[in-house]
This record gives C-alpha cells, sequence and structure tokens, in this order.
C-alpha cells in the first residue's frame, strides 16, 4: 500500500488535530472511493480515575466520509482510534477527535460545508451530491443546526422598520418586518394575524418601541392601526412604489374601458392598446423629437405624439393621465404640499382613480410621508422575491420553521461565523 506523508497529507486536508498521524492509503474494491489510513493516538499514561499505569488494548477502526475534491472520487478516513485498558480500575479508554462526532461516520468538516451550501440557493438533493451524501444527511445537518439556541434578541429594534406579507407554507400569508436600514430580517412569523403581530412585537419594552422613527407599509389599513398602537411615536410611510402602482392600475382600468369602446382595427384602439407603456412613463421621458414609423397606425409619430393623440380621446382620460403624473412627479421632487393640493383633484377622473384618491384621503398623512421621507418598502420587495426564490428552488416547503431557517440561512447576515456555530456542539 503507498505510503503518505502525514505532514502535506494534514495540511491538504487541513487536519489540525496533533494526536492524528496519517501513515497510508488504498483504493476501495470499487475502485473510486480512496481511502487513507490515520491512527489517532491517546495522549494518555496513567488512568484518569486511579493513576494506575494503563496499557494498550488494540484499536477502534471506523471509517469516516471526508470532504472529496471531486464528487465522483469520494474520500474516505479510516482511523485507527488507540484504546488503553486500566488493569486496576477495569476502565477502558479509546482516542477522540474533533474531526467527527461519536457514532457518526460523517466527518465535521463534510457537515459543515454542508451549512455552507445551504446558504446558497440550491436544493437539498443538489447539496447532497455534491458532498457525497444522502439527501436525509443534508436534511439531518440542516435541522441540527436550527436547534441551535436562536437568539431572539429583545434589546435591539431598528428606527426604521419595513413591513409586508409573503405567501409561503400552505399558502398561508406569513408576516415579515425588515430593519429599513440594512435591510435585515428582523422577523418572520408564521402568520399575520393582529394578535400574533402585538404579542411578537410586545415583548420588546416600551421604551424601545417609542424609538421607533418610521414604519414603512402598503396600504394595508390593517398594519396601520398596529403601527400606531405599537409605536406610540413612529410615522407610517406608505411605500412609494405602491403608491405608483395604485395610480398606475386607476389609469389602466380607464384606459382598457375607453379602448374597448373601438373595433380591434380603430387607429384608435391601437393608440391605447399597444402604446399603454408609454403612458407610465414619466411624461419628460417621453421621446419627443425623434419620429418612428409605426407599421400598424401607418403613420411616423413620436412617442409623445401617441401618448397625446391617445389622450384626445377621452377627457377623463386626460385628467386621469395628469394627475396619476403629478403624484408621480410630486413624489419624487418630495414635495408633500403639492401632493395634499392633488387629492382634491377628483372631479374629473375616471371611476377607479376616484376610489383611489379616496383612499389616499382617508389615509392622508401616510400617503404624504412618502414624498417626505426616503424610506420606502423595495428592502422588504427584494427580500420576498428572495423568499420566493427559495420556496422555487425547494419546491415549496412543507414546515414553516424549516422555510424561515433556510431563509435566515441564505439571508445575507447569515453567513456562518465559524467562532459562533459550531455543529459539533
Ligand atoms: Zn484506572
Amino acid at each position: 500500500m503507498p505510503s503518505l506523508d502525514n505532514y502535506s497529507t494534514k495540511l491538504l486536508l487541513d487536519i489540525k488535530d496533533a494526536n492524528l498521524t496519517f501513515s497510508h492509503f488504498y483504493y476501495a474494491s470499487d475502485h473510486f472511493t480512496k481511502i487513507l489510513v490515520a491512527e489517532l493516538a491517546l495522549p494518555l499514561n496513567t488512568c484518569p480515575n486511579c493513576q494506575a499505569n494503563l496499557v494498550h488494548n488494540g484499536h477502534y477502526v471506523s471509517r469516516l466520509h471526508y470532504l472529496a475534491l471531486d464528487a465522483s472520487k469520494p474520500l474516505q478516513i479510516e482511523l485507527h482510534k488507540q484504546r488503553l485498558y486500566c488493569r486496576n480500575c477495569r476502565h477502558s479508554f479509546m482516542a477522540n477527535s474533533s474531526l467527527v462526532d461519536k457514532f457518526c461516520f460523517i466527518s465535521n468538516p463534510v457537515k459543515q460545508k454542508v451549512i455552507h451550501d445551504l446558504t446558497a440557493d440550491r436544493s437539498l438533493t443538489e447539496i447532497a451530491q455534491a458532498n457525497n451524501v444522502s439527501a436525509n444527511t443534508v436534511l439531518r445537518t440542516f435541522t441540527r443546526f436550527k436547534k441551535l439556541p436562536q437568539v431572539d434578541d429583545y434589546d435591539y429594534l431598528p428606527e426604521h422598520i419595513g413591513v409586508d406579507e409573503f405567501r409561503g407554507v400552505g399558502r398561508q400569508l406569513h408576516f415579515i418586518c425588515v430593519n429599513g436600514d440594512t435591510h435585515e430580517i428582523i422577523k418572520i412569523l408564521p402568520t399575520r394575524f393582529k394578535k400574533d403581530i402585538t404579542a411578537f412585537f410586545a415583548k420588546f419594552p416600551a421604551t424601545l418601541r417609542s424609538k421607533v422613527k418610521t414604519i414603512t407599509m402598503d396600504l394595508n389599513a390593517y398594519y396601520q392601526d398596529l403601527a400606531y398602537a405599537l409605536f406610540p411615536n413612529a410615522q407610517v410611510i406608505i411605500d412609494r412604489f405602491h403608491i405608483v402602482q395604485m395610480l398606475n392600475r386607476s389609469f389602466n382600468q380607464l384606459r382598457v374601458q375607453t379602448m374597448k369602446q373601438f373595433k380591434h382595427s380603430d387607429r384608435r384602439y391601437i393608440l391605447l392598446k399597444y402604446h399603454w407603456k408609454s403612458y407610465l412613463k414619466p411624461y419628460e421621458q417621453l421621446e419627443a423629437k425623434q419620429p418612428r414609423y409605426y407599421q400598424h397606425l401607418k403613420d411616423r409619430l413620436t412617442q409623445e405624439q401617441i401618448v397625446e393623440e391617445g389622450l384626445c380621446i377621452n377627457p377623463k382620460l386626460r385628467a386621469t393621465y395628469d394627475l396619476m403624473q403629478d403624484f408621480r412627479l410630486a413624489l419624487t421632487k418630495h414635495d408633500s404640499e403639492q401632493m395634499a393640493n392633488l387629492f382634491n383633484q377628483h372631479i374629473d377622473v375616471g371611476p377607479q382613480m376616484k376610489i383611489t384618491l379616496r383612499t389616499f384621503k382617508r389615509n392622508r398623512q401616510a400617503v404624504l410621508n412618502a414624498a417626505v421621507f426616503k424610506y420606502s418598502n423595495g428592502c422588504v420587495e427584494g427580500t420576498n422575491r428572495r423568499i420566493k426564490q427559495i420556496q422555487r428552488t425547494a419546491y415549496g416547503y412543507r414546515n414553516f420553521s424549516n422555510m424561515v431557517a433556510r431563509i435566515n440561512l441564505e439571508a445575507k447576515n447569515a453567513v456562518l461565523k465559524e467562532n459562533t456555530l459550531s455543529i459539533t456542539a
């Protein structure tokens, strides 16, 4: 059997255990698995119980699975653990290594690698294959990691919080809140029920909650009541993008209604249907100089001309369009006064826009805050998108805590710090 240089083998395998000595290697009967043979010494001279001299009592041989450069060529370590026996008190002692847990054949470096792989957007089967372990082992390692005490700090709350919800286990809506500045996930709750959210935030002392400055959310009156009750000094901000989205939707509804009055071949139908994107663009960004030839209109027009002509079809459509654009402009210019004025311009606008305006008016201060503060719910939306991806990779989750553990694991802040987390615990 070919011999091994102990020093370089340990260096390459990144093993620091001084009691471990590699001697030689051989191939398993499958011709692929390389087996490195090592002796694990037990540095004891006298019995820890009775101080009597110990005698050698052979070795306990176990094979353990180790990290391989190439998953198609597995690597195993045949560990010969030294055993010592005390004739006086009849105790026997066996060498132990941090390389592997008792009764386990998967070395800890492999488990650490699995945990590391779990931080990426990969499915359990994929990770299992890359590490030459079974999917069950990956799941077990993950579950073990999950069970480590998760520190729930109730002595810190960020000043700016974003709240939202997402659909997860069993098509249920889960409540999520993130730090508005660092975008870290503060908490994911299994439900979005009022009592659960209140119970969670009630764990934070009132002095901490009173220091929260802003809460960003969608136009969901439900969360607003909660925010005012839980965070007495916080300003509620309606997410900018959500406001724009509501305006766009209101305009689109009227556009489609107007469009449907005409035949498909009608120029007005074409103007409203095929150029829908131009209407939603900021007016000042429309191409006004360079005309283009449009086959279906049989005309050379600029983007601006298309929009202008389309809006001429219906005065209501124009009023709705102007309102949408003015709102957007006031938002980007952080002009809350201008926005407040717009609340009352509802005479000629479409029915859906009227409803939207009424909603805005009902949440007047929160909507105006969108222009005052720089915070938006973009960070929560981003997190939600990532969560969706995690769920898709896993083909959905059936277990809420599994899902949350994986989300936290994949979140940037959960990147493993070796010194704080050890799966050998
Ligand atoms: Zn003894």
